[in-house]
């Protein structure tokens, strides 16, 4: 292992751009667990997250899909960032592309203009009309409940991308962008299963960045990258990243 983090260190130390493509494997170590591990609250861990986490669950019975998402809510309100989160934080040149809807990275102290929340965020809600634009900044630790909309009366939900939906356009350009541009893909935590987001590592190897993946197990992603790094993310990011002389620019 020792070996592999100094060939990724020099990576690192060789790029002048790096971006970071994370997901739920960031925030395990949070306590927000992710959607494919078995220890799931027992009240929950009988539904199916991609059932609930859609338009059809929504339209099928709201006042479930709000309480799953307003007990999430109470979990993120009082969770940390982890040593992974808080490693990312201290290289301020690097730009991130997330799939969590957490706010973990802006609680470790990353600027929110450098992330791309590719599945949008917990921490709003919006409008289920597509045609109507209004949201609400959501009180993780007191979510409101089930409630219309004060502009055309149909339903607020979550300000998150759902099974099915497309992504939020602005940022999925961006994210292309960054994926295009970047020297380096620092890829952390996800099992790159959820498609387009995972396309995102293959179009950065298209266009001639580097893969670093850090993950507990292999993954979709394992075959794309120049180096792997098996661990947790809250251990090996540190011991990546920290005190070391990475992005001068
Ligand atoms: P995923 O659950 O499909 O994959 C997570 C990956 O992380 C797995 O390969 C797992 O083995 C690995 N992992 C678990 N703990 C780890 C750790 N401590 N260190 C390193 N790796 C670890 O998650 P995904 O790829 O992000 O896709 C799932 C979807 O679920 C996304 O769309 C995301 O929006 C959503 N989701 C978000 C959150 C969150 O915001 N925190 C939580 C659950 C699900
Ligand atoms: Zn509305």
């Amino acid at each position: 292992m020792e070996n592999l983090l100094s060939q990724a260190r020099a990576l690192l130390q060789g790029s002048a751009t790096v971006t970071v493509f994370s997901g739920a494997g960031l925030s395990a170590e949070s306590g927000l667990s992710t959607f494919r591990d078995k220890q799931a609250d027992a009240l929950w861990s009988r539904f199916d997250p991609a059932e609930l986490a859609s338009v059809q669950g929504f339209e099928k019975d709201p006042g479930h899909v709000i309480e799953w998402y307003n007990w999430r809510r109470k979990i993120h309100a009082d969770a940390q960032p982890n040593a992974g989160h808080r490693a990312l934080a201290q290289r301020d040149t690097f730009l991130h592309v997330t799939q969590n809807v957490d706010n973990l990275l802006e609680k470790a102290g990353v600027p929110a203009g450098n992330i791309h929340h590719l599945h949008g965020t917990i921490t709003r809600d919006r409008c289920h009309n597509p045609s109507c634009c209004h949201e609400e900044a959501v009180e993780l630790a007191n979510p409101a409940p089930m409630r219309q909309c004060p502009l055309c009366g149909q339903l607020m939900r979550p300000a998150v991308v759902w099974f099915g939906e497309n992504l939020p356009e602005s940022t999925w350009i961006q994210s292309r962008e960054l994926c295009r541009q970047t020297d380096c893909l620092l890829v952390v935590g996800t099992s790159a299963t959820v498609y387009p987001a995972a396309g995102l590592i293959h179009l950065a190897r298209q266009h001639g960045s580097k893969i670093i993946v850090v993950n507990n197990e292999t993954t979709g992603a394992s075959e794309l990258a120049d180096i792997e790094l098996i661990g947790s993310a809250g251990n090996i990011l540190p011991r990546l990243l920290d005190n070391v002389a990475i992005c001068p620019q």
